[in-house]
């Protein structure tokens, strides 16, 4: 089974959301914020950003000062833990292929920016991630349902609150 970024993301935002996007209900791709966030960055980096692709992930990337940058546009702040989980997975793949990069999450809309990096306790927590994101997918039946501050735009809300 290949973890992918978007599964990462859903592991610190809802194991539920994981568990339904794992059996390809993932409809949560062609939301508006993503197409926005995808407009948003094509105007702020196309003059030197580049995709690359490591296994399933598409990284888009820039070089700055001879370090590679990796770049995750976002709308909004409104999920901004699991989608720097999300980013800290993209630079730990990277350094699985002896790259060392930096990350930065952008939020054009809001105007602010944050650098990012990689540590050891990072590290650690993403591989206890990896082993319980393979722990839920093999559920047969998806976590119970929490009432959590993103339940309310999440595309799986019908299967969990009616
Ligand atoms: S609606 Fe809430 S509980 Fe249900 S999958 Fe989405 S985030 Fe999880």
């Amino acid at each position: 089974m290949r973890i992918t970024g978007v599964m990462v993301q859903y592991y610190f935002t809802c194991r539920r959301e994981l568990w339904f996007f794992s059996r390809n209900l993932n409809f949560d791709f062609e939301n508006d914020d993503m197409l926005i966030g995808r407009l948003i960055h094509g105007e702020s980096f196309e003059r030197d950003w580049k995709e690359i692709f490591l296994g399933d992930a598409r990284l888009d990337v820039v070089k700055r000062r001879g370090k590679l940058r990796v770049i995750e546009v976002k709308k909004s702040s409104r999920l901004e833990e699991p989608a720097k989980w999300q980013l800290r997975y993209y630079l730990y793949l990277l350094r699985e292929a002896g790259v060392e990069a930096e990350g930065v999450m952008s939020y054009p809309e809001e105007g602010r920016s944050e650098r990012m990096g990689l540590n050891e306790e990072d590290v650690k927590i993403l591989e206890r991630a990896f082993e319980d994101i393979k722990r839920v997918i093999s559920l047969e039946r998806p976590p119970r349902a929490e009432k959590k501050p993103y339940c309310r735009r999440c595309s799986y809300r019908d299967f969990c609150w009616v």
